[in-house]
């Protein structure tokens, strides 16, 4: 089984358009070492021709081009992305929906339907791309059980509900549902390997932990190093927590909870923000990451499973 990270950044990308925080600065100036990243989205194949596309990011077309796997080119009008799982509906998980429009045929679509609610009204794409391509939708259950995807065999995911938040935009922002963030297993079922994905994710919770104690590798929120990173730079009042994130850095913080994991997983941080110190390949932020055992994920990162 086959994953590929196409964009390992959170919402704006690194550097974003129009941010000069110490990070996204020191990236266009060439005094940072860092790589540049694409928002967050990852695809995973069972037989390196058909993959589930996870989360459309609004850098798609790029990370198609960045990773000509997805070309299959056995037709005249191809694609190697044969469905869309959707995490959440923030604008940087969805909006590359609209640039799948030309496809010949309705684009399989799986989503909780807290998100296809949120994607059909306050932003309505699966309402324009009525259209065009049109979508299947297949509403994804929260609890835990695995199911298969439509036209991927040999691939087995179970979605878990995770404390975050909805969108600004979704009329439920300020009061959240189950089923508004989830987070999947993604499973090999010829070795019964697992890989836990979740780049948005709130608080951690017992039953969490118990469940990426039990897979190979752990794909998680990578977000923010500290609750207040936005307020410290002047660039927002709110804090991690208020964004539905967990920071890495301080007391019952991301890192504390994946110390705890057994020896033999694989720790990932995905959905980097560019304010995160992390980025910067020389931080002493970014080497307490790697003495604590934990990788960072970056644009083109392929993991086996
Ligand atoms: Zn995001
Ligand atoms: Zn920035």
């Amino acid at each position: 089984m086959y994953l590929r990270v196409l964009g390992s950044a959170a919402g704006g990308g690194f550097p974003q358009w129009n941010c000069n925080c110490p990070r996204c600065k020191g990236l266009r100036d060439g005094s940072l070492r860092a790589r540049a990243r694409t928002q967050s989205s990852i695809a995973v194949s069972a037989n390196g021709l058909d993959w589930l596309l996870i989360n459309a990011s609004p850098d798609i077309l790029q990370q198609i081009r960045d990773n000509p796997v997805l070309q299959p080119e056995r037709a005249q009008r191809d694609s190697g992305i044969a469905a869309v799982l959707l995490m959440d509906a923030q604008i940087d998980h969805v909006t590359g929906l609209l640039m799948l429009r030309e496809r010949q045929t309705p684009l399989p679509l799986l989503a909780t339907r807290e998100v296809l609610s949120d994607i059909g009204t306050g932003f309505p794409i699966t309402s324009i791309l009525s259209h065009y391509c049109g979508v299947q939708p297949h509403v994804l259950v929260c609890d835990g059980y695995p199911l298969g995807v439509p036209g991927l065999p040999g691939l087995e995911l179970s979605a878990v509900p995770l404390d975050s938040k909805p969108p600004p935009y979704s009329p439920f922002r300020g009061s959240p549902r189950q089923g508004d963030n989830i987070g999947v297993v993604l499973s090999n079922p010829t070795n019964g390997r697992k890989i836990f994905y979740a780049p948005g994710l709130g608080q951690m919770t017992p039953q969490l932990h118990a469940l990426m104690a039990g897979c190979e590798v752990v794909l998680v929120d990578g977000t923010f190093w500290c609750a207040d990173e936005m307020q410290r730079l002047g660039l927002s009042s709110k804090t991690a927590f208020d964004m539905g994130h967990l920071p890495q850095s301080g007391a019952g913080g991301m890192l504390e909870h994946l110390a705890r994991l057994p020896a033999g997983v694989r720790k990932v941080l995905i959905h980097i923000n560019n304010t995160n110190p992390i980025l910067d390949e020389d931080s002493p932020e970014r080497a307490e990451l790697t003495a604590a055992g934990v990788e960072l994920a970056h644009d083109g990162m392929e993991i086996l499973f």
